[in-house]
């Protein structure tokens, strides 16, 4: 009896041995860049005691810088190839319904979005109180020789790490960051934990009735590239390879997809503008009308549209929503302090928004997809490229035929 026992407990230990070093092995990568952003961290609060030069945290965040540059330098030809092979993937029918259907989710979830940030700045209400005074922007650093040396070797690989530690050096007093500025960036991160927790993934249920956090765990590299460069369109050829090689999404989907969503899907950034709006407004006394709240619903969704997928592109296009409804476009200045922070964490969510657009997408398109896939044999998907499930089925299929032969 106790032998039993006794080999079961070693049976059972060897199992999650071999299963923690099979997940070891599977998410490593994920795994290598939660533990940079983690350092970065760390690395960036034990560097600000020592009040680093301007000219100093160039070169700390250097490294950093050299990955951004690689990223984008990938961008341009990725989103015209994806595009064109995408779309001649396709037949017109199938490519014009599947972009409907996109765009009808662009909209609906931008929208969306909006919404919560306008409620979530009207409960809160971060601008009330006396006003804080604006921060200064740091000097403009003179271009030196170095400048010039850096410049030549930017085209090689390296991390997230430099990137978020860089920014919290160079981060302004933190003791500045109370107040009023405080209550906002709260009232922006409720709102969009709310839209990409809870809106989102109840989106996606509802529509494929499977389960979105699963999902969203096959995301998870591209999500944490979005945090550390604050770009989506930088971190587009990561949620290509996170929606193709981990949620087996139909690469005729995500090429036709995800260029267009990482340029005008920003779910992250119209929740932010609309409640950056209105917290200027309340910071100077105005009281909004309907009106004045619906225009700028209209307007932050069409200044999301219009940002590019790009490092703070929303603060730029936050002037559309600020004139539109007579807000004094100087007040940005108040908000810049946090900016690149919640730069980050918008960006996470327009790539979120992006990559669960394509898994609906790709549920609801599944129809003329097995259609074309039955008349003209799939294309796109090469023997090598098959789904992973389809290769397994295929291997199982062939021991069993071998094993009957062997017999
Ligand atoms: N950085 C964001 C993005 O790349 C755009 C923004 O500034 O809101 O998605």
């Amino acid at each position: 009896m106790e032998r039993r026992a006794s080999s079961m407990r070693e049976r059972m230990s060897s199992i999650s041995r071999e299963s923690v070093k099979a997940f070891l092995r599977r998410n490593l990568f994920v795994l290598f860049t939660i533990a940079a952003v983690a350092l970065g961290v760390i690395l960036g609060f034990a560097l600000r005691p020592h009040n680093l030069s301007l000219r100093e945290i160039k070169y700390f965040a250097f490294p950093g810088e050299l990955l951004m540059r690689m990223l984008q330098m990938l961008v341009l030809p990725l989103i015209v190839s994806s595009l064109v092979t995408g779309i001649s993937a396709l037949d017109s029918k199938a490519s014009s319904k599947m972009g409907m259907r996109a765009v009808v989710y662009y909209m609906v979830t931008t929208l969306t979005a909006v919404f919560i940030g306008i409620v979530m700045v009207m409960i809160i209400r971060p601008g009330k109180g006396s006003r804080d005074s604006p921060m200064t922007s740091g000097n403009i650093e003179p271009v030196q020789a170095a400048d010039a040396f850096l410049d030549l070797i930017r085209y090689a690989p390296v991390g997230i790490l430099f990137l978020i530690a860089g920014k919290i050096v160079e981060m302004k007093d933190l003791a500045q960051v109370g107040g009023q500025l405080g209550m906002y960036t709260v009232t922006v991160i409720v709102g969009l934990l709310i839209h990409g927790l809870f809106v989102l993934p109840l989106l996606y249920f509802l529509v494929t009735r499977k389960n979105p956090y699963s999902f969203i765990g096959g995301l998870l590299q591209a999500l944490i590239t979005a945090l550390g460069t604050s770009s989506s369109s930088a971190t587009l050829p990561i949620t290509f390879r996170c929606l193709e090689e981990n949620n087996h999404v139909d690469k005729r989907v995500t090429r036709f997809v995800l260029p267009v969503g990482a340029t005008i899907n920003m779910d992250g950034t119209a929740l932010y503008e609309a409640v950056a709006a209105i917290f200027i407004a309340q910071v100077n006394n105005m009281d909004l009308n309907f009106g004045q709240i619906l225009t700028i619903s209209i307007t932050a969704t069409a200044a999301s549209i219009g940002a590019a997928g790009i490092p703070q592109a929303g603060l730029v296009t936050m002037v559309i929503v600020l004139t539109s409804v007579g807000l004094p476009t100087d007040d940005i200045t108040l908000i810049i302090a946090v900016d690149w922070f919640l730069d980050r964490l918008r960006t996470t969510t327009n790539v979120l928004g992006d990559s669960l657009g394509a898994g609906i997408v790709e549920h609801l398109s599944r129809g003329e997809l097995q259609s074309q896939d039955a008349e003209l044999g799939n294309s796109v998907i090469e023997e090598n490229e098959k789904p992973y499930q389809l290769i397994c089925q295929e291997n199982d299929s062939l021991k069993h035929r071998n094993s009957e032969t062997t017999m």
